[in-house]
């Protein structure tokens, strides 16, 4: 008899794993395969990067609260994103849809207009990519190619006892825009006379529907002359991607719950959904900042970037992955990021 196993039995990443397991590499250029945020690929003085991210409607994406000029941008800066995280520069994408006949061409031009915009902001070129038909909905999957320095490149497994656990900009903003769409969604659906009331949100409505790939933060490294010596983008939350750093690593990690940047309008909006901020830090995903970690001798260079904020340090793996209270409570960091399944 056939066994038949449930997809969520595996779960997302267990899913990964299981598919891959018995990937086999024939090129010598293939430097690094699946687990990093992209392949690396030896273009002998440089490295080639190569990554793919698809957005699918009514997964990643409502069509009822998203304009498609924002998703076009997005599709294409979250796998700018992945390359960033890499230490990388983006340099081309191809990009492939399938579209319903619900959508009227007018509503693809939108969303190519946004790409369009996150091709001239990240200077990457749309030099390919595939359209066909699809049955349930809108699918976007884009894939990016980039390149690093060989020296400078950051796997996910790179971090070293004592060193420095770093963050770009603030974090549970994206989670924050989206709890917001959907109070107004629900609120609209109960009452379609209601208009939806999104004044005053407009920091974490852009920051959930207009993510940027922070391209300005590897050059600001690169100006710093500082390699982090690890690094992942923030897609899934804080608490997935520092656990994505340890398990590759072989680390543990601190990290001070003060500490964690989060801007001012998601403290305040926080309170309304009875959530804490940190939490939405860990556990809000979508903020494509950039988890990093870097030497202890780094430390004054990085104090003096106001767009990085230090966080915490890497430990032994046997001390776990900790969350650190202001009073000294101490508790095991647990992903709770999106599941796929
Ligand atoms: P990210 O959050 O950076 O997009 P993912 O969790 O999507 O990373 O993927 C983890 C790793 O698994 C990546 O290296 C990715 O290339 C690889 N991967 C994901 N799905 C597949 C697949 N279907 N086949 C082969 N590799 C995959
Ligand atoms: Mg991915």
């Amino acid at each position: 008899m056939s066994e038949r196993t449930e997809l969520e039995e595996l779960g997302e990443f267990g899913l990964i794993d299981h598919l891959t397991k018995n990937i086999e590499h024939y090129q010598p250029s293939t430097i690094k395969g699946v687990g990093d945020d992209a392949a690396v690929i030896d273009r002998g003085d440089h490295y080639e990067l190569v990554s793919t991210d698809m957005l699918i409607e009514g997964v990643h994406f409502d069509m009822s609260y998203t304009p498609l000029k924002h998703l076009g941008y997005k599709a294409i800066a979250v796998n700018v994103s992945d390359i960033c995280a890499m230490n990388g520069n983006a340099t081309q994408v191809t990009v492939g849809i399938a579209v319903s006949n619900r959508f009227p061409v007018e509503a693809l031009e939108e969303l190519y207009e946004g790409m369009l915009l996150a091709c001239k902001a990240y200077e990457v070129d749309l030099v390919g990519g595939d359209t066909t038909t699809s049955l349930s909905g809108l699918m976007i999957s884009v894939t990016a190619i980039g390149k690093v320095e060989k020296e400078k490149i950051a796997y996910r497994s790179g971090a070293k006892e004592n060193d420095l656990i770093c963050v770009s900009g603030d974090l549970g903003a994206a989670y924050i825009g989206l709890q917001i769409l959907e109070r107004e969604k629900s609120v609209w659906k109960e009452n379609p006379k209601i208009q939806p009331d999104l004044e005053g949100h407009d920091y974490v409505l852009e920051r959930f529907l207009k993510p940027e790939a922070r391209v300005d933060i590897n050059a600001l490294l690169a100006q710093n002359n500082i390699v982090p010596t690890s690094m992942i983008d923030i897609s899934d939350g804080l608490a997935s991607e520092i656990l994505h750093l340890c398990k590759n690593g072989k680390v543990g990690a601190k990290i001070y719950e003060e500490k964690i940047p989060v801007d001012a309008a998601v403290v305040s909006q926080c309170s309304d959904f009875n959530l804490e901020p940190s939490v939405c830090a860990l556990n809000g995903g979508e903020d494509y900042e950039l988890l990093f970690t870097a030497k202890q001798s780094d430390f004054e260079k990085i104090n003096q970037l106001t767009e990085i904020k230090t966080i915490g340090h890497i430990t032994d793996a046997s001390e776990g992955v900790c969350l650190v209270y202001p009073k000294g409570e101490e508790i095991f960091i647990k992903a709770q990021g999106w599941k796929a399944f």
